[in-house]
């Protein structure tokens, strides 16, 4: 390699590591539901987006296993070829029905979904209004769309309103995460449509953890806000709650035509293989058919957030499996992390950029499939460690 070339790698790594912000991937060895198995050692698991434990839902595991033996195991193409497998209608159908609007479409990942539709829908000339703490992917497919970008603080609808007061017969996007993925608090969607509706604009809302989880019947942030799904944008995944790959747009059915025919990250890569068509197909029936799945989440989140504020620990407040420990710098949520991991629980310490400067924290998820046991145990670890870090006196 060229020196100019490891000059700027190696310094790059040395400058992130000197701050403690170098990242590792951990292998994971084995899964047993809310267990895994690390470096020989069995901990449990508090840090995943598998709210509903359905990566290891039988009946998921069957559809896959049925589809693969049914269609192979790739699609083989991009969907505008030949690899638009008729699983993805299914899927969409399906997807459009489950969020209550017109039309969906299926993309690879959430990731791609997000670029797909921002960088679709909006242009040059177009205005897009941000929330400062929108997911990385949003904040990409804002820069890819060329639209002018404003940025307002996190959750603030008057700052909202304010970055939209001169905008009369401009086109102009709202965009929020539904709930925020570091801090488990969902967005003021009521306002926001509102907002939306006055202005004209188009509200997009990124679901990722909401749907499966928030409303009364799991359709997502919408639902738990009040918020009627006509005429908004909604983005989501399936990899979350829904344990499986890939992300939807579903909204009004124009906008989703439009997608159909201008989204690049939809053409320019391969369709996602049967086995994961066919798993979330089957995982959004399951969201209706097994409604206790989503109370015992839900049951599990105010248990463990109920048991964390008695011992002293103030958790995040919002009504999601994500449930923030705030402590600040790198260094003790580090220490922490590392206590946690040497007890028995895994939960890795988020750091900038992943979150601002100063506001490390320790990003606790609950499954369905903890046990009350489970709950209680890592509850007993984190105020251990707690103490032992200093972050509680
Ligand atoms: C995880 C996440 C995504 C990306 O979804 P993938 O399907 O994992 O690519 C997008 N937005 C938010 C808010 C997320 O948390």
């Amino acid at each position: 390699m060229h020196s100019l070339w490891e000059q700027k790698l190696e310094q790059t790594l040395n400058e992130q590591r000197a701050r403690g912000l170098s990242r590792k991937m951990v292998d994971v060895e084995e899964v047993h539901g809310p267990e895994i198995t690390i470096d020989n050692q069995r901990v449990l698991l508090f840090s995943s987006n598998d709210y509903l434990g359905y990566t290891q839902h039988p009946a998921l595991k069957e559809a896959a296993r049925k589809a693969a033996d049914e269609w192979g195991v790739g699609a083989g193409a991009s969907r505008l070829i030949s690899g638009n497998l008729g699983l993805n209608a299914e899927l969409e159908k399906k997807t459009s029905s489950f969020k209550h609007t017109d039309d969906a479409l299926v993309f690879c990942t959430g990731f791609m979904a997000n670029l797909g539709v921002v960088a679709g829908l909006a242009g040059p000339g177009d205005i897009i209004i941000s929330d400062s703490l929108n997911h990385a992917s949003l904040v990409d497919a804002c820069r890819l769309s060329k639209a002018e970008v404003r940025i307002v603080p996190h959750a603030d609808v008057s700052s909202f309103k304010k970055a939209m007061s001169d905008i009369s017969d401009q086109r102009a996007v709202i965009l929020t995460d539904g709930v925020f993925s570091m801090d488990g608090d969902v967005a003021p969607l009521a306002d926001l449509a509102e907002l939306a509706e006055s202005k004209g604009a188009l509200l997009i809302v990124d679901d990722a953890h909401g749907t499966g989880v928030l409303g009364e019947t799991g359709r997502g942030s919408l639902e738990y806000s009040g918020v009627d799904p006509k005429g908004v944008v909604q983005i989501g995944t399936f990899s979350k709650a829904l344990g499986g790959l890939g992300g939807f747009a579903a909204g009004p059915e124009l906008v989703i035509e439009y997608l159909r025919n201008r989204s690049r990250t939809l053409f320019y890569t391969t369709g996602l293989p049967p086995s994961v068509l066919a798993s979330n197909i089957k995982s959004l029936s399951l969201v209706d058919q097994e409604p206790e799945t989503r109370a015992r989440l839900h049951e599990n989140i105010s248990n463990f957030k109920q048991q964390l504020v008695e011992s002293g620990l103030r958790p995040g407040s919002g009504p999601t499996a994500i449930v923030p420990i705030m402590i600040g710098e790198t260094d003790p949520t580090l220490a922490m992390a590392a206590q946690l991991r040497s007890t028995g629980l895994y939960c890795p310490a988020m750091r900038p950029p992943t979150v601002p400067p100063g506001e490390c924290r320790l990003r606790l998820s609950l499954m369905a499939t903890h046990t009350s046991e489970q709950v209680e145990r890592a509850v007993s670890l984190i105020i251990d460690a707690a103490h032992k870090t200093g972050v509680l006196s």
